[in-house]
């Protein structure tokens, strides 16, 4: 690996989509004979800088260079043909056809009397059994088998169309710890066969189980190459949310101590979701605010959405004031107390045509049914005493709400959701992408919501913030809650160092 010429060389990658460069000069060497994890959290731009790669996108910029020569491919195909592999999280082969044929689909030996069965299959044999140990029945149908199975017939198939560069975008998501080391080990075997493996997850205890070399993307700009072994855990984590370790001074903390006391009002116990979120225990207790904090695809909006019945748990309890039966809907879970502003204020909770007083009237009249209207004249005094407890800007009820800045349309949600009168409160993000101010004041909102007697679930991928408003904090790595801190002095040092681990 060390002295030889890189089989791939990306130099100046550029890609825009309409409104986002999603790359922005990006550079990625690949060896032969090596792991490289590409990093960088949701959104950094992994999953286009492999499309570039793979002909799925056509580069605005930059170029790619195969063993040393400048290729330009058009599509997976051609990619595949010039010996570049890609498996993605989901597999992409045919379920209801044989593993043989998903191995040689397209490719078939044929002879007098059409395509030769028998040959396949002792080939497809073959080839799983001496290149990934792998022995099953190849005439069975792909789905008759596990996904970790149909990935590794996925990575077969690559194989048989020699392949020198492997790529596997999220290969591990939906596998379970058993399959992922059985992959791993395959990983090993092909890397040791001189194969040069890419390999895209944000489970940070597998990038240093497997990577030799780490590529670390942020926001569509490349931030660094590194060697595994040289880059501590919780400088990968520092470089990928961008933040210098000695930058990270203490915070005054605004948030409530000492409510151990009080009652708890919502407990999961061992709640959990398959692929999702391991079982996780969390209690929140009636006018504390609770933080997630864990890098992006850690796990933090899935635990929000089992909370809200957005998605359904298929393991563990959750209980209501004292109450079993968990939330099996979003409806339910408003009917029981609960409110969500989601992570995406933009396509899941704004709406854009319709005017300030109709955004906020919303969950309400959701809440009583749609035959029973709330008046009009109801509905503006409603908005009028949100918009002035929200200071929401321009206080105009029928200013269409696509016209307020983010910031504003932030407090729209939350005006949404504080009049159904909850209690829980669960905020995913509540202050992405809005001004300094605003976020100032959203995060005061919490802290006053909280003192009445509100409990609150706090998502952010700002640790600062975080920090400033919750009582306590759940730690996130890996889809999984990894630590919890509660009471005075949480520092963010102490925190970052749970997020990274190791
Ligand atoms: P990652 O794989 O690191 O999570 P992506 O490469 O999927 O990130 O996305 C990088 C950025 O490009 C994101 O802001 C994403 O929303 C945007 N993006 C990705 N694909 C498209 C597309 N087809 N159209 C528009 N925007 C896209
Ligand atoms: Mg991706």
């Amino acid at each position: 690996m060390t002295n030889a010429q890189p089989i791939l060389q990306m130099n100046g990658i550029r890609k825009s989509f309409p409104g986002v460069r999603a790359l922005k000069g990006v550079d990625f060497r690949l060896f032969p004979g090596e792991v490289h994890a590409l990093m960088g959290e949701n959104g950094a731009g992994k999953s286009t800088l492999i499309k570039t790669l793979t002909g799925v996108y056509a580069v605005d910029e930059g170029s790619v260079l195969l063993e040393g020569k400048p290729i330009r491919v058009h599509s997976p195909q051609e990619a595949q043909a010039a010996g570049i592999s890609t498996v993605y999280q989901e597999v992409n082969l045919c379920p209801n056809l044989s593993v043989a044929e998903n191995i040689f689909i397209g490719r078939e030996p044929r002879g007098f009397g059409g395509i030769r069965w028998k040959e396949i299959n002792r080939k497809a044999e073959e080839l799983l059994s001496e290149r990934l140990n792998l022995r099953i029945d190849v005439q069975r149908t792909l789905n008759a088998y596990p996904v970790a199975i149909q990935q590794l017939v996925a990575i077969a198939r690559s194989l048989s169309v020699s392949a020198k560069v492997l790529i596997l975008d999220e290969p591990t998501s939906s596998l379970d710890s058993n399959e992922v080391k059985q992959l791993f080990a395959i990983i090993r075997k092909l890397k040791g066969e001189g194969m040069a493996i890419l390999f895209v997850t944000h489970f940070l205890d597998q990038v240093y189980e497997v990577s030799d070399r780490i590529t670390i993307l942020r926001n569509g700009e490349f931030v660094g190459e590194y060697k595994a072994a040289e880059l501590p855990r919780i400088e990968l984590v520092s470089r990928m949310i961008g933040k210098e370790l000695d930058v990270l001074e203490e915070l005054p903390r605004e948030a409530e101590e000492g409510q151990i006391d009080r009652k708890v009002w919502i407990e999961a116990a061992g709640l959990g979701r398959q692929g999702a979120i391991d079982p996780f225990d969390l209690a929140i207790r009636e006018g504390e605010v609770v933080g997630l904090a864990g890098l992006l695809g850690s796990g933090r909006t899935e635990i929000a959405r089992l909370f809200f019945g957005a998605d359904r748990a298929d393991r563990g309890t959750l209980k209501l004031a004292g109450e079993g039966g968990g939330v099996r809907s979003p409806r339910e879970a408003i009917a029981r107390g609960i409110g969500f502003c989601p992570e995406n204020r933009k396509t899941e909770g704004i709406i854009d045509d319709l005017s300030v007083r109709e955004n906020i009237v919303l969950a309400m009249q959701a809440s009583r049914g749609w035959l029973r209207a709330i008046s009009r004249k109801r509905q503006a005094e409603i908005a009028e005493e949100y918009i002035r407890a929200l200071n929401i800007n321009p206080p105009n009820p029928e200013h269409l709400v696509k016209n307020l800045s983010g910031g504003n349309q932030q407090k729209v949600i939350l005006a949404r959701w504080l009049l159904t009168e909850p209690k829980l409160l669960i905020l995913d993000e509540p202050t992405r992408g809005i001004d300094v101010g605003a976020k100032a004041e959203i995060q005061k909102l919490v802290l006053a919501l909280s003192r009445k007697g509100m409990s609150v679930l706090f998502v952010s991928s700002e640790l600062e913030e975080v920090l400033r408003v919750s009582g306590r904090i759940a730690v996130l790595r890996d889809r999984r809650v990894v630590k919890e801190f509660e009471g005075q002095g949480i520092g963010q040092q102490q925190v970052m160092q749970a997020i990274a681990g190791g």
